[in-house]
This record gives structure tokens, C-alpha cells and sequence, in this order.
């Protein structure tokens, strides 16, 4: 038995099996508590003075040093703020400025969305000719040549969980010559991540996936520490500038990783994040890793043997995948909604891919046994023909 022994450090309403805190984790117990002293007492009662008195001015340093902690960061090389998206284009952006002489971003076609918009965004308004490449994710390794100033890739596939394999990835991209930025939403608090054994220069992320940091959780940035002195930051927000409250006129970026702050902190959110980093107390991303390679295992093979006309859409071998699995069928909309009106809530990715993720800090091998029994009952009755299952929400 691999079950992590901290589920009671987590609500969980009642009647829920939650395989979604992939895309948003649940509620640590700790998290409301927080929100209301800071709400309540700090900003109700000390007001402005709380900067000070509170130290909020420094609390994206203090996170961002927790969360450096789940991805092999060294102290001060993380910052919290803006959301994931703006974090890429910092990041990007930074990066080919470090590399003028080339016009290749790199990146797969499998990437988030949202990576790749704001890679092109950015391309558009540099006007300089640069390049988003979009391999299938197995053809990346190849397509690093010396002509690639960026790779930029996310480690485990928002759609299937597959996994890139960072190192080889890593060491190509720096063999070419070229930046490596790594993406990490889908790793951090999922699996173990090692910054500083790839040297990647750049990684990035958010925390309300498997950080449970709440939504709209602030993302986090990571420089490599010998570089972050010479990045020439594109977004020069003010609370990125050495001195903020000298309000000169001209910008001069702070030292380090803090020039990568744009503007003022979300002070709640990263207090709501800051409790929940204490549900990680005592557990070790090798004791998590092996809990999520069980329960995805189990759940892969109870569907298997018992939903026949649902097809496994993540790899089989573990070590390639992150901590979700994914089925595919071609009314998979429908399902998900049969299964989420029972209380195992999963989520459902275009064109047919039914998402289940797996966080082993709140779910155990009964809940997963428990979702497996609930599919089979959808798929042997055909409960997910009812007109109901078929209406699209906004956020599916
Ligand atoms: C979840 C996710 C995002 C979301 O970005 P936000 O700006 O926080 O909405 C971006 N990229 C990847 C790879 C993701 O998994």
C-alpha cells in the first residue's frame, strides 16, 4: 500500500472521488483560515501599513522559495506573480534576447494553447523573423539544430500526460546552443522535478494544478541563478525595479530573479497559496511519485478490464507519463458528464479525450476503484446517452 497519509489535510466535499486537481486542486484546510487573517486582520486593520508590518512586499520571494523547494530550486532563484501565461512570455522573451543571431523557437504541437499564442504574439510584435516550430512532441529531439534559439516545451502533455524526457531534451537544446525553457504546470507538486540537474535556464509554472493554491493562483518564474543578473527583462514593471520607491524615471532591473516581478503581488492569493504549501509537510516527491504511479496503474487496469470501447490515450510505461491518464472515445463529452453528475469528477479535452488526474496527496487506491466501478456502470447501461450529458458548458 502506497497511500500518502495527509488526505485529512484537504476539504473534500462530501460524495466527491475529485480525479481533477490537474487543472485545479482542492481546498486545504488550512487556506480559508488564512484568507481570513489576512483579509480580516492584516488588510482590515494595519491597511497600508501592512507592507511593512506584514512583509507582503517580500512574500513572492518567501513562496516562491517554497515552491523552489518541489522543483530542485535553489533559495532566491523563484518568484510568484501574474498567471502562467505571462510567466512564458517573460521567459521567452528574456531568452531570445539572449540569443539574437537566431530566429527558431522550438516547441511541440502538442503543447498548452497558450504557450504557443503567446509565442506567436510575441513573434508578431518583435517583427524580426523568428519561427514557432510545432513538431509532434516524439519528433523534438530531432529538430534541435544550431539554428534553435529556444526550446520551449511543457514536461508532461496537458492532454495525454505524456512525458518529455528533460534531460536528453535539456542537454540537446544546450549541445545546439540554445536556451532551454522548461514549462512546468503539469509537474510541479505531480512528480519529481530537478531544475538544476537539467540546467534549463528558464522554468515556469502554475500553482492551482497540484499546488492546490486556489483559482487564480499566482505562477511562478525560475532563472537559473548565474544568468538572472543579465536578463534584460521585457515587461519593467515597477516592482521589478531595484529600488521601486526611488521612483526614478528610468528603469533599472532589480538584482537576481526579482526583476522578473512586474507588478504589486497578489497578496491573498499568495497567502491562500502559502497555506497550502503546508499540506506538503512531511512528504517527499519520491514517496508522492510512487502513490501516483500505483493509483494510475490500478486505474488503468480496472478500465481496461472493465470499459472495452474506451481506448488508453497516455503512454503505458509509467515512467513515460506525468500523474494523469487519459481515455479517449469518440462521445467522451457525454461520459464525463455522467460521470461528473455521479460525483467523480474528471474533466474532458477536445475532440474525445476523457482526463483523469491523479494527486496522492488527497485520493487513495478506494477512490480509484470506486471511479473505475462508476465508468463501467455508465458504459454498461449506456447512462451517458441521456439528453442532459450532451449540453456544452463554457469550461468543459
Ligand atoms: C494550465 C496551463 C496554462 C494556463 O496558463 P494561465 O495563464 O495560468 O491561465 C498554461 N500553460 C500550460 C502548459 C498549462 O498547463
Amino acid at each position: 500500500m502506497t497511500d500518502l497519509p495527509v488526505k485529512d489535510r484537504f476539504h473534500l466535499p462530501e460524495g466527491v472521488i475529485y480525479l481533477d486537481g490537474n487543472s485545479l486542486g482542492v481546498l486545504p484546510k488550512g487556506a480559508a483560515r488564512r484568507a481570513v487573517e489576512v483579509i480580516e486582520g492584516d488588510w482590515g486593520q494595519e491597511l497600508i501599513r501592512a507592507w511593512n508590518s506584514r512583509d507582503w512586499m517580500d512574500l513572492p520571494r518567501r513562496v516562491g522559495d517554497r515552491v523552489g523547494r518541489l522543483i530542485g530550486a535553489p533559495e532566491g532563484s523563484v518568484t510568484m506573480g501574474d498567471t502562467l501565461s505571462v510567466k512564458v512570455f517573460q521567459a521567452l522573451s528574456a531568452a531570445l534576447e539572449m540569443r539574437p543571431d537566431r530566429r527558431v523557437i522550438l516547441s511541440d504541437a502538442g503543447n498548452f494553447p497558450s504557450d504557443l499564442y503567446m509565442a506567436d504574439g510575441l513573434v508578431r510584435h518583435l517583427g524580426r523573423d523568428h519561427e514557432v516550430r510545432t513538431p509532434a512532441p516524439e519528433d523534438v529531439l530531432g529538430a534541435i539544430d544550431d539554428g534553435v534559439a529556444v526550446v520551449m516545451l511543457t514536461e508532461v502533455d496537458y492532454r495525454t500526460g505524456r512525458r518529455h524526457d528533460v534531460s536528453a531534451i535539456s542537454r540537446a537544446a544546450h549541445d545546439a546552443g540554445a536556451v532551454m525553457i522548461w514549462d512546468l504546470a503539469h509537474s510541479a507538486g505531480a512528480l519529481p522535478v530537478d531544475v538544476v540537474a537539467c540546467r534549463c535556464e528558464f522554468a515556469v509554472g502554475c500553482t492551482y494544478k497540484y499546488l492546490n493554491g486556489g483559482p487564480g493562483a499566482p505562477a511562478f518564474i525560475y532563472v537559473r541563478p548565474d544568468l538572472a543578473d543579465s536578463i534584460d527583462p521585457v515587461l519593467q514593471g515597477w516592482l521589478g525595479h531595484a529600488a521601486p520607491f526611488e521612483m526614478a524615471r528610468d528603469y533599472r532591473p532589480a538584482p537576481g530573479v526579482e526583476r522578473m516581478r512586474v507588478g504589486t503581488p497578489p497578496v491573498i492569493q499568495l497567502a491562500v497559496l502559502d497555506a497550502a504549501l503546508d499540506a506538503w509537510e512531511g512528504v517527499t516527491l519520491k514517496a508522492l511519485r510512487a502513490a501516483s504511479v500505483a493509483l494510475s496503474e490500478r486505474f488503468i487496469a480496472e478500465v481496461e478490464a472493465r470499459c472495452p470501447s474506451l481506448t488508453l490515450a497516455s503512454p503505458r510505461a509509467a515512467e513515460a507519463r506525468g500523474s494523469q491518464v487519459s481515455f479517449a472515445h469518440p462521445e467522451g463529452y457525454a461520459i464525463m458528464q455522467a460521470l461528473i453528475a455521479r460525483g467523480v469528477i474528471g474533466d474532458f479535452r477536445a475532440p474525445d479525450i476523457l482526463r483523469f488526474g491523479f494527486t496522492p496527496l488527497y485520493l487513495d487506491e478506494a477512490d480509484v476503484l470506486r471511479a473505475a466501478e462508476v465508468l463501467e456502470e455508465i458504459m454498461a447501461t449506456d447512462a451517458w446517452q441521456a439528453p442532459e450529458y450532451r449540453v456544452r458548458g463554457r469550461v468543459t
